[in-house]
Parts: structure tokens; sequence; C-alpha cells
């Protein structure tokens, strides 16, 4: 017989009215005798498991349920007020029992107003964001003759109150308070998801009832598993989940060694948008929770919040770094920049206000931004390459994969691993994407540095090389200047010289003049002090010369004296002696070294070569005569050459006073001839 006093009283302390709660007593009261006679009726009906009017989800001798089955067999009561208490539920459960005895299948399942219960059309049911408590009935049963272990799964992590009631013939076996709301250690395995264990005996009808209130959006995924299928399906899943954060971390960890070794920007913000999406996605599906905050009730709702609004934060600031919008695009830069400060206001708001008003928000912007990404990547598409392509399809992944658990979600398309998991893969392929278009960036940065450094290369090169050809045309230049100059200098050097001469010769002679004579005597007599040498001096004067010009002219007279220089060039011969026309018809001979015989014997010489000359005017012979008058002496160490002059002089005078055309020594005594 079934009994009903084992209920137990569900809290609703809201209600603590003594008359409104005596009230609900006696409804109670009434409403249990009812259901005993409802019960009573459809147990003297033989069956109370028949097929026709209660159908049970029969577990024997299978090994998997699909949700098509689940979704077959759950039925779901909207509690507006959130009032309900499990006694009520299940009285209201099975007064809608015997109200459809006899209705078909189809009929109970278009029946969708509050209040009322109706079966779930698919699995996972989904009611959006709602104030109401929904409570599901799942009825089982093991049609077998052994008994059979199974898992209810509640499937949605962010649920907040979620409490699971084993109910066997109107009896509660068990009882489980989940929920994000409740602190991890209430669960009874270990797992993100709600997980509660259900034995049913041979033969055994059990009823799963779940309460759900929260204020995420109300998806129920109610799951039912054999060990074995547990085991299976576990594997793939925690498979698959350790390969998103594994992909997470290392890339987090490769762009961020790539940001301390290049220093550019959007590879940090993209471990800062990576680091807070996985977080974001790690509270989503419970992982955080279990994890890192199992005691933190109150931060769990608020993690995904924080998270999400974080990742919103980096997500528009790694844009805006990525595509440089500060100088390529100000009007988009300001947008972004607009949500980067929404995601921040959001951070703060997500303290006060409410889950499903925010999460609503953030949701909205996300997808905005997601769009606005891609929009922006398509419109850059062809101008920037290949970097931004991969930008372009990350976002596009990111989103396909959002829409593709939306869809699941709202039963448009199969639940299975793939439409499960779509927001992994999609965020996973996402963050490949990116820190593909991040490398490629800098690959394109560093072909373009390295075309610049090669044309750089190539001006400097041409640079020198017309240095190069520069310096050797002023090469040339100075080349062809210093051989000017040398030559300039040799015309002026060989000019010099001439000038030289010309100032030290006599124009008529060719002999030296007075001047060089008077400066080479000097020397000469300085030498020969200084070597205590002897030097000899002569005096040389044509005889009668005016007598000469006078009768044959002044030409002929020229002639005479050239062939008289001749002479004297002729006989003076040595280097050191040097010869001078010392005025008029007089010469002068300067002669280191002469000994008075030597001096006597020269001057003889050219008396004797003077007379000797063969001088014709007009056909006739002119005799030429020359008187010369000579000194031959050690210079005294005091005094100067003009003395030797003058003693020559003298001399010269002598010979003039002795007749002419003879040679006289200063030193010859008076009557030498
Ligand atoms: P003496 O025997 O005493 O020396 O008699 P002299 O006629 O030679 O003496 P004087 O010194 O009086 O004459 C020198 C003359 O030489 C005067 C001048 O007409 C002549 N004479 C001087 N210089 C030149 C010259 O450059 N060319 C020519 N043709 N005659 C000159
Ligand atoms: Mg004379
Ligand atoms: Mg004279």
């Amino acid at each position: 017989m079934v009994t009903l006093s084992i209920f137990p009283t569900y809290d609703n302390n809201e209600n603590g009215f003594l008359l409104s709660q005596l009230f609900r007593y006696l409804l109670l009261f009434f409403r249990r005798w009812a259901v005993l006679v409802a019960l009573l009726s459809v147990v003297s009906s033989s069956s109370f498991a028949s097929e026709e009017f209660f159908p049970r989800l029969d577990l024997a001798g299978i090994d998997q349920v699909s949700d098509q089955e689940i979704s077959d067999n759950l039925y779901v009561y909207e509690d507006v007020e959130g009032q309900a208490s499990l006694e009520e539920v299940l009285l209201s459960s099975l007064e809608w029992q015997t109200r459809n005895r006899s209705s078909s299948l189809n009929d109970l399942s278009e029946e969708s107003s509050s209040g009322v219960w109706h079966r779930v059309k698919h699995n996972p049911p989904n009611f959006g964001y709602s104030h109401s408590v929904y409570w599901f009935h799942l009825p089982l049963l093991n049609a077998a003759h052994f008994s059979s272990d199974w898992v209810v799964e509640v499937a949605y992590p962010v649920l907040d109150f979620v409490d699971l009631y084993v109910v066997k013939k109107g009896d509660v076996q068990s009882f489980y308070k989940l929920g994000d709301k409740q602190p991890f250690s209430n669960r009874v395995f270990e797992h993100r998801n709600f997980r509660i264990p259900v034995t049913l005996s041979p033969l055994d009808e059990v009823d799963i009832f779940i309460r759900v209130k929260t204020s995420s959006a109300v998806q129920v995924p109610v799951r039912l598993w054999s060990y074995g299928g547990l085991m299976k399906y576990d594997q793939i899943d925690i498979l698959i989940i350790g390969v998103y954060f594994g992909l997470l971390l290392v890339m987090a960890l490769y762009n961020g060694l790539i940001y301390l070794t290049v220093r550019q920007r959007s590879n940090l913000y993209y471990v800062f948008y990576v680091v807070s999406y996985g977080f974001f996605q790690a509270s989503l599906i419970g992982l955080a929770y279990q994890y890192i905050w199992p005691s933190g009730v109150h931060w769990n709702d608020q993690s995904i919040l924080v998270s999400l609004a974080l990742s919103l934060v980096f997500g528009t600031i790694f844009i805006r770094s990525y595509l440089d919008l500060r100088l390529s695009s100000p009007r988009l830069e300001l947008f972004y920049r607009g949500a980067t400060w929404l995601g921040v206001v959001c951070i703060v708001l997500s303290f006060v206000l409410s889950y499903d008003l925010m999460i609503r928000v953030m949701v909205f912007s996300s997808t905005v931004i997601c769009l606005c990404a891609m929009a922006g990547g398509l419109y850059l598409w062809r101008s920037i390459g290949r970097s931004i392509q991969y930008f372009t399809l990350a976002w596009l992944f990111l989103f396909a994969g959002g829409l593709i658990l939306a869809l699941n979600k709202f039963g448009v398309l199969p639940r299975n691993l793939f439409t499960e998991n779509a927001s992994l893969y999609g965020s996973a392929l996402q963050i490949i994407l990116l820190s593909m278009a991040l490398v490629e960036q800098i690959n394109m940065e560093r072909k373009k540095r390295f075309a610049a450094q090669q044309r750089a290369i190539v001006q400097e090169r041409l640079a020198r090389e017309a240095q190069e050809h520069a310096l050797a045309l002023q090469r040339q230049d100075n080349e062809r200047l210093e051989q000017r100059v040398q030559e300039r200098t040799a015309e002026l050097e060989a000019l010099n010289d001439k000038l030289q001469e010309l100032t030290i010769r006599d124009s008529l002679t060719g002999l030296y003049n007075r001047r060089y004579l008077d400066t080479k005597a000097e020397e000469e007599y300085k030498r020969a002090q200084r070597d205590r040498n002897s030097l000899a001096v002569l005096v040389m004067d044509l005889d009668n010369f005016k007598q000469i010009n006078d009768k044959y002219g002044h030409l002929f007279g020229d002639t005479c004296l050239v062939a008289t220089a001749k002479v004297l060039s002729d006989n003076v011969q040595r280097t050191s002696d040097t010869i001078a026309r010392y005025g008029g018809e007089e010469f002068v001979a300067i002669l280191p070294g002469a000994s008075k015989e030597k001096a006597r014997y020269l001057a003889e010489m050219i008396r004797l070569n003077i007379m000797s000359l063969e001088m014709t005017f007009e056909g006739k012979r002119v005799p030429l005569s020359m008187s010369i008058g000579f000194v031959a002496t050690k210079p005294k160490e005091v005094g100067r050459y003009e003395e030797l002059i003058k003693l020559a002089d003298e001399a010269l005078y002598k010979a003039k006073e002795a007749g002419r055309n003879r040679v006289i020594g200063a030193d010859d005594s008076p009557n030498l001839d």
C-alpha cells in the first residue's frame, strides 16, 4: 500500500503567518486524501505502471538512454510563485496523471501553460531566463529481474539551485541539494555537472523529481547514464576539455614569450584575453568551481560575469591594438574604446545588478563586438593580407561556435559531442587563428623591415660608389692641378733663373756685370781670408778705345768689346775664376788661389790674344791692345776686396802711363819696363 507519511517539509519560511500555515495544512490534508483515493482507484485497476496512462522509461537490459528517450519521458511543471513543496508537486503530478488517464501521448505533449504538467518537447528543455521554479519528473522502471545502477545528471553547471529527489512509491528515498549556489562538498560525485546515483531493484519503479531555480537561463539537460556509458563518455569529455585548456595555456605562454622577445603589445593583450576567456569557460562549465573555488558559493556566479567582462575588455583592447585603429580608423577606435569601458563598467555592475540582466547585456555586447571584429576584418580583408584573414576567420569561428551551441540549446541542432562543445571548438580555433594572425603580423613587419634594410644597403652602396667616384675625380683633378703647378713652378723657376742671369750678366758681352762681380769678389775675398789663400785681381782696359769709337763708330766699338770678352772667357776658364765687364771697355778678373806668376802669365796671354784679334772695318784691320794691372796677394785679415781692385787699378794706371799695351803688377818696381 502506498503511504505518503514521510514527505519532508520543504522550506517555505517566507510564509510566516500562523493562519495561512493552518490553512495550508488543512488543504494539504484534504488533498492527500484525495490523492489516496485516486491512487487506490489506480492501483485497483491492476497496473500502476500501465503503459497507456503513465509511461515510464524502462531501463531493463539497456546500457544507454538517448535524449529522445528522456524527452519522451520527462515532464515539467512551472511553479510561478515558487512556493510549491515536493508533496504538492507530487500531488499535482498524480492529479494530472489521473486526469490524463485516457489521454494519448500526443495530447500530453501539447499542454504547455504554466502551473500544469506537460511533457518537455526536447532535451535539453530550455525556458530562457525566468523567475519561476521548474519541477521535472522522470518516471523510471526496471522491468528486469536484476537490479540496475544508474546516474542521473543535470548537465548545466551554472544552475543556482538543483534539488534532486529519488522517490519510490511516494516515499522520498534520497534527497540532494545541489546547484552552484550550494557548496561543492554537497555533491555526491565530484563533478562539475550535477550527478546523483539511482539504484533500481528488480521490477522497481522510481520517480526522479528535479526542482530547478536559477538566475541563469533555465536549461536543464537531463541525462541518464549507466556506469559503463558514463565512464566512456567522461573519458572523451575530459580529453576535449584537457586539450582545450592545454591549448589555451600553451598559446598564452607562447605569445607571452613572443611578447617578451618582440615586445609587440598586441601579443600581451592576446595573452590577457586568452587567460580571461579561459577563466570564463572554466567558470561556465563548472571547472573553476570544482577545482579553484569549491567553497566560493557567492563568487561562483560572479566569476562568470567578471571573466566574461574581462574577456570583453581585453578582447577589445587586443582588437584596437592589433588593427592599430588609432591611426587607421579613429571612429572604430572610439567604438572599441567604448566597448572596453563597457566591459569595465560591467565588472563593477556584476557585483551590484542581477546575474540574469548582466549576463544578457554581456552576451549581447560580446556578440556585437565579435560581429564588428568580423566586419572590420572583412573590410580590410584585401588590403592587409594573410594576417587579417586569420584574424577575421578567428572571430567567425568564435561566433559560429556560440551560434551552434545556441541552436543546440534551443533544439534546432541535435545534441552530440560536436554541438555540445561547439563553443569550445570555436574558441580554440579562434585562439589558434589569432595567434597565427599575430605571428603573420610579426612576419610581415619583419619582411617590411628586411626590405627597408635591403633598400638602405643598396642606397648606401650607391652612395659609397658615388663618393668613391667623386673622390677619384677629385684625385685626378688634384694630380692634374699638381702637375700644372709643377709645370708652372718649373716655368717660373726657369724664368726666375733667366731673370737671375739677366740681373747678373752684361747684356752686350754676356760676361758678369759689375754688381755680380762685387758680390762674388767679396765672397772670394772672405774665403781667401779664411783659407789664408792667395787671390789675384786683374783690371783690364782697352787702349785708346775712344778713338776707335770715334773713328769707326759705336757699333764697331761694340763688336770690339764682344770680341774682347770672348778672348777673356777663353783664357779664364777655371770654374772658380770670375770675369766681368766692370764698365765701358774696362774688365776685371778674380782668380782665387792664383799666384803672382800665374796672374801675370794669364794677363800676358790675354794681352797677346787681344793684340792678335783680327778686327776689320771696311776691309781694313783695326788693331786692338789692352793694358792690364794686376795684384796677387793673400788678403789681410782686416780689409776689403776693393783695396785689391784699387791696387790693380793703380797698376793699370801705371801701365797706361808706361805707354799702354802692357801688364803691370801692383808689386812691380816702377822701373821694370
Ligand atoms: P786710354 O788708352 O787712356 O784708355 O784711352 P781711351 O780712349 O780708351 O780712354 P777713355 O776712357 O777716355 O775712353 C773710353 C771710351 O770708351 C769712351 C767711350 O766712347 C768708349 N766706350 C765706353 N763704353 C762703350 C760702349 O759700351 N761701346 C762703345 N762702342 N764704346 C764705349
Ligand atoms: Mg781705354
Ligand atoms: Mg777706360
